[in-house]
Parts: structure tokens; sequence; C-alpha cells
């Protein structure tokens, strides 16, 4: 299964998918980090769709089209604001990951990238965020045959090293 899952150190919206998943707010009205650079990078359109959706419950997922970025689609997904650990933030992040990727094989996607959903403006301790990133799509790809390959975008190299030794330690201790 490790095949299927790439890291890689860039920026999510130039990746060449059929959908990337935007780490969103609650509104869906666009903001900054990583769904500011998708929104500038879609273009006007991809407000206008997101506006009519009309918002999304932390840990769900709803999806658009990708406008002028290179990838078909995008998942806006609305992580949980890191508030010490006892808010179900664990178990809010696992959602998001799980309801991406369902939405993503409901799309049809064959490829799709993620950010480092909640690990920016909201705070999410990065290496337990990537512990539940990686735990969450292994457990999701032994149950599904159509996604080919799942990105994590990492920006920065701090998140590249954190995700890849990682990703190492859940290798070294497959059965
Ligand atoms: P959140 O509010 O969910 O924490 P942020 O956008 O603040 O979302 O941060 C989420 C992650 O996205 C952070 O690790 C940040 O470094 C990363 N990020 C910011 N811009 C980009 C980009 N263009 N491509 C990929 N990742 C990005």
């Amino acid at each position: 299964m490790e095949e299927r899952i790439t890291i890689i150190e860039g920026d999510i919206t130039k990746q060449e998918v059929d959908a990337i998943v935007n780490a969103a707010n609650n509104s869906l009205l666009g903001g900054g980090g990583v769904d500011g650079a998708i929104h500038r990078a879609a273009g006007p359109e991809l407000l206008e769709e997101t506006r009519q959706i009309g918002g999304c419950p932390t840990g769900e997922a709803r999806v658009s089209k990708g406008y002028r970025l290179p990838a078909k689609w995008v998942i806006h997904t609305v992580g949980p604001i890191w508030r010490g650990g006892n808010r179900n933030e664990e178990q809010l992040l696992a959602s998001c990951y799980r309801n991406s990727l369902k939405a993503a094989v409901d799309l049809g996607a064959k490829t799709v990238a993620f950010p480092s959903i909640s690990t920016g403006a909201y705070g999410f301790p990065l290496e337990r965020a990537t512990e539940i990133a990686l735990r969450e799509t292994r457990k999701f790809l032994e149950g599904d045959q159509t996604l080919e390959k799942v990105i994590f975008v990492c920006f920065g190299d701090r998140a590249l090293n954190t995700y890849k030794e990682i990703l190492g330690r859940f290798s070294d201790s497959a059965e």
C-alpha cells in the first residue's frame, strides 16, 4: 500500500491531480494559508461556488470544481482548531481525512493531494496530525481499490521530514 502514498515538498495549488483537498474554515468563504492560496489560484469562480454550498461543519467535507487549478476538483474539509487535545480534536481530524478520501472516491478521482490539515493557523501539533493523516489514509486504502495515488504535499522541510519519518515508522511496523 505504501506505493500508493507519496510525500513531496511543494505547493498544493500546482499539483496535477484529479482532486486537491483544501484546509478550509466553516464558512467556506476563503481565508489565509493554504485556503487563500487555493482561492487565488482557482480564481473568483471558486468563491461563487463555495458561497452557494453555504458552509461545512468541522470534520466534514464538501466538493467544488477546481476552475483555473490544474486539479479538476477541490475537496474542502474543515479541520479542528487545536484547544489542548481534549476537545475531540484527534477524532475530528481523522474524520477530515476519512470524509475527504470518501469524497474523492465518490468523484471518481484516482489521484488526490492533501495539505497538512489544521497544522497552520489552527495549531494542531504537526507530529500528531501527521500520525492521524497517515494512519487514516492507510486504513482507508486497505478497503479501497480505486484511488491510485494519495500525495501529501508538505509546505517546507519540517513538514516533509516529519511525514517521511512517520511513514517510515508505519512501514517498518507493517506485518
Ligand atoms: P489550518 O487553518 O487548517 O491550520 P493553514 O492553511 O493555516 O490551515 O495550514 C495548513 C497547512 O498548510 C500548514 O502546514 C501550512 O504550512 C500549509 N500550507 C500553506 N500554504 C500551502 C500551499 N500553498 N501548499 C501546501 N501547503 C500549504
